[in-house]
């Protein structure tokens, strides 16, 4: 498709970064092409029309895409935050990074019960990032309408961690 396309093209590998031996993905050029942005934004919704309710942006990169694929699915966007950010009745979880943890967490106020909830991240890697997020959704008592992410990096087997999810991604490495 015309999405996995430019990502292709606009797509830079960073050997090194952020730290020895890791190869980085850095998809910042295309988003800041506005025709592969739009596309990019197109392309990650085009399986999930009319079967979500709102869009959850995973922080930081995928507030970009969730905050545009929310306008263009005529939908709400919701973040998904690193832990200590959101005020309120706040639920988390903690999962392990390869060196640490994190936390990511919501605020289940913040829709209605049973709402069909689209997740966005720029990559999916160990699935670490995007498996915390759906514990939260469904905790909060919402619904995964699926997971999109621009880029899914295989060898790490975050699609096997997510095993009975719909996860659309638009270019596989
Ligand atoms: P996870 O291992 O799937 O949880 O990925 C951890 C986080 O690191 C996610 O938010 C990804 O967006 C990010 N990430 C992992 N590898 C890359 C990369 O090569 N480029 C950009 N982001 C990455």
């Amino acid at each position: 498709s015309n999405a996995t396309d430019v990502v292709m093209q606009r797509m830079v590998t960073v050997p090194d970064f952020p730290s020895e031996g890791i190869l980085f993905r850095d998809l910042t050029p295309v988003f800041a092409h506005g025709a592969s942005f739009r596309s990019v934004v197109d392309g990650l919704i085009e399986p999930f029309v009319g079967k979500f309710d709102a869009v959850a942006g995973l922080e930081a990169r995928g507030f970009l895409l969730a905050a545009a694929a929310a306008i263009d699915g005529g939908v709400g966007v919701l973040p998904i935050r690193k832990g200590g950010k959101l005020p309120g009745d706040i639920i988390g979880e903690t999962y392990d990074l390869e060196y640490g943890s994190a936390t990511l967490e919501v605020n289940p106020a913040s829709l209605p019960a049973g709402s069909r909830v689209l997740v966005l991240d720029d990559v999916l890697a160990t699935g670490g990032t995007i498996g915390a997020s759906v514990s939260l959704i469904e905790r909060a008592g919402w619904e995964v309408a699926g997971i999109a992410v621009v880029l899914e990096l295989e060898a790490l087997a975050g699609r096997e961690r997510l095993s009975g999810r719909d996860i659309h991604a638009l270019v596989t490495l």
